[in-house]
């Protein structure tokens, strides 16, 4: 049922991407596993499926343990400051970086271990009161402080969480404003930033999100069914 879900996933989100002239390639799809056992990983393995996103420091690090070295997990959650020692030398990617202090754990560990890391900056679009991120006002400047101040730390552009909504169309106008805010960022050619990432898009939006040009979208529900918090 996992292989055939994202199977079924993997192609619709090629259709949307050839309706609006985008080329699929451009799109991740990261199978969100956070709460699943690795026997669900393992099932999209098998079918060469290699990237996944985790909530969970402790999560992350018991599946790098017993999952294949070419497997990329995805920190995409919130990021505790004093859990960033625990996955540096095993996420692929931090997705949700909102604060310089943050950043600056990450380039601590990233010296610690002779190493570089991706990230993409949480924006709180929305400004909506339950979630983190950074408001798209204050966007540039953190951008701007973590490219100078934080050399192993490398800006791949954005991130976003939109609000639950009903109809998904609701959420349009976040990822339009997401891509142009990303554009105009990325119009500065700001030293040690790239800004060709927007990760963006769930369960409930992710068809909406790729017609606004998400380039990795983050499916749990839709791959591997409603999570059970406690089992
Ligand atoms: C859990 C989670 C997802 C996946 O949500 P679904 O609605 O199950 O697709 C995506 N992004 C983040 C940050 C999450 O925490």
């Amino acid at each position: 049922m996992i292989q055939e879900n994202y199977q079924r996933i993997r192609k619709e989100i090629d259709d949307i991407c050839l309706g609006c002239n985008r080329s699929p390639e451009d799109v991740l799809l990261i199978a969100v596993s956070k709460t699943k056992p690795v026997s669900d990983m393992e099932e999209l393995l098998n079918i060469g499926v290699r990237d996944f996103g985790e909530n969970y420091p402790q999560e992350l690090t018991e599946k790098y343990g017993v999952l294949p070295k070419s497997v990329h997990l995805h920190q995409i959650g919130h990021l505790q400051t004093n859990k960033v020692k625990y996955i540096i030398d095993k996420a692929c990617m931090i997705h949700a970086v909102d604060s310089l202090h943050l950043a600056k754990t990450i380039e601590k560990e990233c010296e610690k271990h002779d190493l570089d890391m991706d990230i993409l900056i949480e924006v709180n679009f929305a400004e909506e009161e339950s979630k983190f991120g950074v408001k798209k006002e204050e966007t540039e400047e953190l951008v701007r402080s973590i490219a100078e101040l934080c050399p192993r730390v490398h800006i791949q552009g954005l991130m976003t969480i939109a609000p639950f909504v009903e109809n998904p169309e609701h959420n349009r106008p976040i990822f339009k404003g997401m891509r142009e805010l990303a554009l105009d960022i990325k119009s500065k050619n700001i030293d040690n930033v790239s800004m060709n990432a927007l990760s963006m898009g769930m369960t409930n939006d992710y068809k909406i999100a790729i017609e606004e040009g998400a380039t990795m979208v983050r499916v749990g529900t839709a791959i591997f069914g409603a999570r059970n918090y406690n089992k």
